[in-house]
């Protein structure tokens, strides 16, 4: 495969950017910048070259080439920041624009030597785009403001502002100056304000000129360029403040669109119980003044780190009656994880976009701690390992092709390509899998290393692996090279059996894998369970596996009900019990003391039925799954939120070999949803729902949102019966729902359900819900889930409303997304024409979202032949309209795709 950035390309820039004084001013069409950058060489250099792309470089001047204070990056934290310079010594060069190499090319008077510094001046005019969120862009504005601007420069925004040395290891010290319009209520930068400037922390008029303010921001702390940030905008504040134990305060401050400040109480609660939590888990001290949280409207991702002032999208920051349950837990996850993002990117950087897991899988590593402190443990696990096996975009579906999934990438087009799950979620099971491989002790030794040596500096994937190999005494050699520079997954059988005679237990692991390599390390768990669901005493434990056979003797045991193997999803790939009989699985739904795997057993089981009922379009249910099912519904010692999980029938089976059958799968779920709806009867059904209703209603808010969860899989059960009596009961709830996950599972129902007045009821539902973003962001993913052929109607409906915009992100996603992965509708014809005409229109405006969009086709080669053929000639159909370098992201994925 060829892309346009190669591991192998990526070195040291040959100087050292160290310091940098910025100055930007915002204008209502475009924007004018200019910064002095300080450099040293690393090499004998003759011409300068400075990244730059998308802006008009209007002048380049230098100031008399020096002998450099010694670069000492790495070697502590603070740094003194140079006195501003004057440009009087300064004088004007000639320079040149490689437009495609981005580059910003200087001929020096003269050969600089190693470790000769310069001063280097631009002044640049931008003109930022409304839908390209790279560099300074322009957001949303409220009315009567001046326009907004937002920055993202990760990966490479900042050569969008400004000629630099956009790498990860040019960390430098910043001095930087904004200038807007006076109503403007906030101009922000990295850094604490200049108080020598701006002495009561405000911007200050700019002299002369009536209707402009000005601010410096000082950032002493070496921070590299894509950590950046420019915005100006008109914004509510929320302050607050957060004092450590030894006294020492942050000041914390929330910017929110005007009018929405109440949004923010509750996230400022979270943010407080964050930073207390990180500080003592991993004893960071936050280094500046104040820790902002600035909301934007446009923004391909949640939300961004950029030290000390975290963006993130107002849907998802703020709190109120319309922000649904999934939310509600992201926004404890996106905070908490932006926050450690300060001490894990930004104090240790990556050394290149290639390391660029490092500071995620650590970041949501932390992140996943908090939340399993604030959640149930084993809701959260569950939540993970879905999002492992998510359809379309879930790293294994995207590891299955073989064509994506190396975490350490060989190359990628754009480096949006690598906010992907192999990052977001591969990732951090590696460093899950790491811990329990060397020890708690041993692992928290290695992360304290791995902080104090780098910190300051940059670290890449070998050095960051060094510091867990010094610290635990084992060589990390087979284990990094499978699971990082490696595409695919283990997948490991179980076998066992008991002899009663010796009171022997014997297992035999057997691993194969997904992809091309060799024998994954991993943690294999497992515990031999008696009847009433204990472990046995002394079988329950954690071995290395690094093999492709091995045995586990366990002597002097009494025969264990079942076995519980890879509780928690303690390795990734996947893991099957070969021995297990259905009799086992029930017990094991039962009673297994390890509630992720009741969850497992429960799917497993659920898979067979799916096996026959594929097999055979007459087959039935078992009178086995059924019984237990409505054990469950009954069982009244069950948390709400695993018992939600256990009454959830998923589409997609656990067993991957089942899941080429996209179009059956849909089918299948539909004839085990009637017949359990069936077997469990109107009554039961309702009597659970109403117990739920009048259970009290002052939950906290875990507690709530597992009700909710729970909730839901018995409106889905309502879909099921597909009665009258199923219609009604689903319209009270609709009607009553006074929490918006209530009302949006209710309406689901409703628009999946053969109810007759559903069109009338989604557009009824959907002129209340567009009234506020939250809601309608949830409207639009309802829309997209009918099952029926009426739902590209209903999308192309919503699609040509004002209300909607296909280059705002959330709205585009929301939409979209879930009609691209409805099984039901998107592999007809019509399902194809509706993907291949969405693809071409939106490729143009988000390859981001797009790559979303194609995802669920990368597995067409393992589909029916007839499906196989469609796909294929709809992905070549759009190939064909977006080749030729304007989209390198999606037509390189396509081509991958298409590439047999
Ligand atoms: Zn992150």
């Amino acid at each position: 495969m060829s892309f346009r950035f190669n591991r192998a390309d990526f070195k040291l820039p040959p100087v050292q950017l160290t310091h940098m004084e910025v100055s930007i001013s915002f204008f209502e069409t475009h924007v004018e910048s200019s910064a002095t950058l300080l450099l040293t060489a690393r090499e004998p250099l003759a011409t300068l070259e400075l990244d730059a792309r998308n802006i008009e470089v209007l002048e380049v001047s230098m100031a008399s080439i020096g002998i450099a204070l010694r670069c000492v990056h790495g070697a502590g934290r603070e740094h003194p920041v140079p006195p501003p310079v004057s440009l009087g010594d300064f004088h004007a060069c000639a320079f040149s624009m490689d437009t495609t190499r981005h580059k910003l090319v200087i001929p020096l008077a003269r050969q600089l030597a190693t470790g000769e510094t310069l001063r280097v001046f631009t002044r640049c005019r931008s003109i930022p785009s409304d839908i390209l969120f790279e560099g300074l862009y322009r957001d949303v504005t409220p009315p009567g403001a001046p326009q907004q601007y937002m920055s993202q420069c990760q990966q490479w925004g900042f050569q969008c502002i400004l000629p630099v040395i956009d790498d990860c290891t040019a960390k430098c010290t910043f001095r930087t100056t904004l200038e807007g319009d006076i109503r403007y209520t906030h101009l922000i930068s990295n850094g604490d304000i200049d108080r020598t400037a701006n002495p009561d922390g405000r911007p200050v008029p700019k002299p002369g000129t009536p209707f402009r303010q000005v601010i410096t921001f000082v950032n002493r702390f070496p921070m590299a360029p894509y950590l950046f940030l420019a915005c100006a905008g008109t914004w509510d504040v929320l302050a607050d403040e957060v004092r450590y134990p030894d006294g020492r305060r942050i000041g914390l401050e929330y910017l929110v669109p005007p009018g929405k400040a109440d949004g923010a109480r509750i996230p400022m609660q979270i943010l407080k119980r964050s930073i207390l939590w990180q500080h003592q888990r991993l004893g960071y001290v936050y280094p500046y003044d104040t820790y902002r949280t600035i909301c934007m409207e446009k923004s391909n991702y949640g939300g961004m780190e950029n030290v000390g002032n975290t963006t993130i999208i107002t849907e998802a920051a703020l709190i109120d009656e319309t922000t649904g349950d999934a939310r509600l837990i992201y926004a404890h996850g996106v905070i908490v994880h932006e926050y450690e993002h300060n001490h894990c990117g930004s104090g240790v950087t990556m050394q290149s976009p290639f390391d660029m897991w490092l500071n995620e899988a650590f970041t949501v590593d932390i992140e996943r701690q908090f939340t399993a402190s604030v959640f149930d443990p084993a809701f959260m696990r569950l939540r993970e390992a879905d999002a492992m096996r998510a359809p379309g975009c879930g790293p294994l579906a995207v590891e299955d092709t073989g064509k994506f999934g190396q975490i350490v990438r060989e190359g990628f087009n754009d480096p949006d390509e690598l906010v992907d799950g192999v990052t977001y979620v591969k990732a951090p099971e590696v460093l899950n899998m790491l811990r329990q491989l060397l020890g708690n002790e041993a692992y928290e030794a290695g992360s304290r290393l791995y902080f104090s040596r780098y910190n300051g500096g940059n670290a890449n994937t070998r050095q960051f692996l060094a510091c867990f190999e010094e610290a635990s005494g084992q060589k990390l050699d087979g284990f990094r090279r499978e699971w990082l520079y490696t595409i695919g997954y283990p997948q490991v059988a179980v076998r066992y059996a008991y002899e009663a005679a010796s009171r022997e237990l014997r297992l035999t692991l057997n691993q194969t894998r997904v992809g091309t390599g060799g024998v994954f390390t991993l943690p294999f768990s497992f515990a031999a369970v008696d009847a009433a669901g204990h472990d046995i005493p002394g079988t329950a434990q954690t071995i290395k596996l690094e093999s492709s056979e091995a045995e586990i003797v366990l002597a002097g045991v009494p025969q264990p009900a079942f076995l519980s193997v890879n509780r928690d999803a303690g390795f990734y790939g996947t893991c099957s019990d070969l021995s297990a009989t259905p009799e086992q699985l029930i017990v094991q739904v039962k009673r297994d003391g390890n509630l992720f795997n009741r969850v497992e057993a429960m799917r497993r089981l659920t898979d067979l039925e799916r096996a026959r009922l594929l097999a055979s379009p007459i087959a039935f249910l078992s009178p086995q799954w059924l019984e237990m099912y409505r054990h469950l519904i009954l069982d009244a010692k069950l948390s709400e939120g695993i018992k939600g999980y256990l009454l959830k029938i998923d589409e997609q089976p656990v067993d991957r070999t089942l899941l080429s059958y996209v179009r059956e799968n849909y089918s299948v779920r539909q004839r085990i949803m009637r017949a359990t709806a069936r077997s469990c009867g109107e009554t039961m059904i309702f009597n659970a729902l109403h117990a739920l209703d009048n259970k009290m209603i002052t939950l906290g808010l875990p507690a709530a949102i597992e009700r909710r969860f729970l909730k839901n899989a018995y409106f889905q059960l309502l879909v099921g019966l597909d009665s009258q009596a199923a219609h009604v009961a689903l319209e009270e709830h609709l009607d009553k729902a006074v929490n918006i996950t209530d009302r949006l599972n209710a309406l689901a129902a409703l628009w999946q359900s053969k109810h007759a007045d559903r069109r009338a009821i989604l557009s009824r539902e959907g002129e209340s819900l567009r009234k506020t973003l939250g809601g309608y962001l949830g409207y639009l993913q309802v829309i997209g889930l009918s099952s029926r052929e009426e739902v590209f109607d209903a999308v192309a409906e919503e699609e040509r409303r004002p209300t909607f915009s296909r280059s705002h992100p959330g709205l585009s996603r929301s939409l979209y997304v879930p009609l691209s992965l409805n099984n039901a509708q998107i592999w007809t014809a019509r399902g194809l024409n509706w993907l291949t005409d969405t693809v071409i229109k939106l490729a143009s405006v988000s390859e981001y979202t797009t790559l979303r969009l194609i995802a669920p086709c990368q597995a067409y080669q393992t589909f029916a032949p007839d499906l196989r053929d469609a796909v294929k000639a709809s992905l070549t159909e759009m190939h064909a309209a977006l080749k030729g370098g304007r989209y390198p992201s999606v037509a390189g994925r396509l081509e991958a795709y298409l590439n047999e």
